[in-house]
């Protein structure tokens, strides 16, 4: 054997940012030793115990020798046990067992099991997304990956199930290279049956400002007692939503990449997500945290997609104060010690709330038990800044039976058709603006010209905030909203009716101006 130098390639990941990093292995004579540098992390560290065991049950032994590896840039971290495989390949290239010239432009990502057997890993999709971007061409994966590689454009991806399958690829190549894995069926987008707005009975109000907020990307609060369908009714507002485009659909996967069991991203879903955390979730769970490695909260599992609260008075004020950065930035950033973690988090915000604690208040018949200070003490709660950047707000009342004769309302389909041809409008005139919904339209830009309306429009608005009824922040919201509602009738310019609408959105029951 001649000893030497080998060496490959891995990703490091810090979030969803990925580093291409050079596996570098030296062995030398001197007395046995095995270490790993470059800023591993304890899991990383302890890599030379796996490949030891692995590489020994491939038949190939890690020499007796003093073996280092090298993880450059050693500036990035490098956590958890995906360079096993890169380190196996690096040690035993430079042992002269693997040809060094074919295995250094390859990325090597697995775990390894002291059998030999490979271990898929989490976040292939953003490290293969990254080392497709640096040029990479071929990867080896662990088979359980090779579906979630395959979304990766441009990559040739090879699946292997043991370090000795990768061993003998290299020692005895076949014609053609490694062998190619055979595409994973269903990586495309397969529509599932989903629920849609049809199934909801009555609830004409709340089906309008679904719409909107579909259409506009408005955030939404529905207040009302418990039982009349506010989660069926949030849970069908991403079949209304566009789908997503192919890069947004990559971003929604890399975030679940780093969250989901392994194995589980293996198509691209183009709906968009819908989380819903329940209201004891902390803050770490909601926006992203953890101890040592930094994970994806679930405003970052619904980027793109919905994030619905339900019963949003009963999470904690802590929690929701997290809300406030994603929601002005579209991004979450977490610092750590080492490193400042950064997650995509733009999502439709959708609060459900019930009149009161007790749920009965506003009803017919009262039979409502809380106290003033109780109610609001509830309602307060959603108060302040959050509740600022809610331009939707309706009641959703319980059905009437007269409702249950009504033919089934419009589906999922059609409402989407319009939605979308109402974004579209909006993107024409958002060009350039750096936002590309009404939405994210900041007010004193739909207070000037040229988006200023007539005052014959803005009448009954510009009353309500000379008498005070209206606050200026609520006046903003109501010229975003009737710009949404403009854009789904096809108007140009929103008028008087779009204006009494955007103004009729903003009053539930129960919640401040
Ligand atoms: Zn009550």
């Amino acid at each position: 054997m001649t000893f030497g130098l080998g060496r490959t390639r891995a990703v490091a990941l810090s979030g969803l940012d990925g580093t291409l990093v050079d596996v570098e292995a030296h062995v030398a004579a001197g007395l046995p030793g095995f270490t790993v540098g470059g800023l591993p992390d304890t899991a990383c560290a302890q890599a030379p115990d796996r490949v030891r065991a692995a590489a020994a049950t491939a038949g190939f032994p890690v020499p007796p020798h003093r073996v280092t590896v090298n993880l450059s840039p050693a500036s990035v971290p490098k956590r958890g046990s995906g360079f096993d495989l890169g380190i196996a390949v690096a040690v035993l290239a430079a042992s002269g067992v693997l040809p060094r010239g074919a295995v250094e432009p390859v990325v090597h990502l697995g775990e390894l099991s002291l059998d030999g057997r490979l271990r898929g890993v989490r976040g292939v999709l953003p490290a293969l997304l990254e080392a497709a971007r640096r040029g990479a061409r071929h990867v080896v994966v662990p088979v359980e990956n090779v579906a979630e590689a395959q979304l990766v454009d441009r990559l040739v991806v090879h699946g292997a199930r043991t370090l000795e399958e990768v061993v003998r690829w290299y020692r005895e190549p076949a014609p053609g290279g490694l062998p190619v894995a055979e595409r994973a069926t269903g990586t495309d987008d397969e529509p599932d049956r989903r629920p849609d707005l049809a199934d909801v009975v009555g609830q004409p109000e709340a089906r309008v400002a679904l719409e909107l907020a579909a259409t506009g990307g408005h955030h939404l609060l529905m207040t009302g007692p418990p039982g009349v369908g506010k989660t069926m009714l949030a849970e069908r507002l991403v079949t209304v939503l566009p789908r997503l485009g192919r890069e947004e659909a990559l971003e929604v996967h890399a975030v679940r990449s780093l969250v989901a069991p392994v194995g589980e991203v293996a198509r691209l879903d183009r709906t968009p997500p819908f989380v819903a955390p329940h209201h004891s979730t902390s803050t770490a769970a909601l926006a992203g945290g953890g101890s040592g490695v930094v994970l994806p909260g679930a405003v970052s599992r619904a980027h793109h997609g919905v994030l619905f609260l339900d019963e949003a008075p009963e999470f904690k004020s802590s929690v929701l104060q997290t809300l406030r950065q994603p929601l002005e930035s579209g991004e979450v950033v977490i610092a750590r010690a080492k490193a400042l973690v950064r997650y995509p988090a733009r999502f439709l915000l959708v609060l459900a709330a019930n009149p009161c604690p007790c749920g009965m208040a506003f009803g017919k018949g009262t039979e409502c038990r809380c106290s003033a200070h109780d109610l609001r003490a509830y309602t307060t709660k959603l108060s302040g800044p959050l509740l600022d950047r809610v331009d939707l707000r309706v009641h959703v009342p319980p059905v009437r039976p007269a409702a249950f004769g009504d033919e089934t309302g419009e589906p999922s389909a059609v409402v989407a058709a319009r939605v979308l041809a109402a974004r579209g409008a909006q993107a024409e005139r958002w060009r350039g603006a750096g936002w590309s919904v009404n939405g994210l339209a900041p007010g004193h830009v739909l207070r000037r010209p040229p988006y200023r309306l007539a005052p014959s429009v803005t009448a009954v608005i510009d009353r309500a905030l000379d008498t005070g009824g209206l606050s200026l922040r609520g006046y903003d919201r109501v010229l975003r909203v009737a710009w949404s509602a403009a854009d789904l009738a096809g108007r140009t310019t929103p008028g008087r009716e779009e204006v009494a609408l955007g103004l009729q959105l903003r009053r539930a029951e129960g919640t401040a101006a």
